[in-house]
């Protein structure tokens, strides 16, 4: 396994405050919400 050592390196994209308060940021284009709230529709969608 290969480790490439960019330590601090800026992350593209903007953070946004997702409407449960939670910040994240946003990588991609379709993105609306925070990782968990993701997750969550995943699950209530199954
Ligand atoms: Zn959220």
């Amino acid at each position: 396994m290969k480790w490439i050592e960019k330590p601090l390196q800026p992350l593209k994209g903007e953070i946004i405050v997702c409407a449960c308060g939670n910040k994240y940021l946003k990588t991609r284009d379709q993105q609306k919400m925070c990782v968990r709230c993701m997750m969550k529709e995943r699950d209530s969608l199954r």
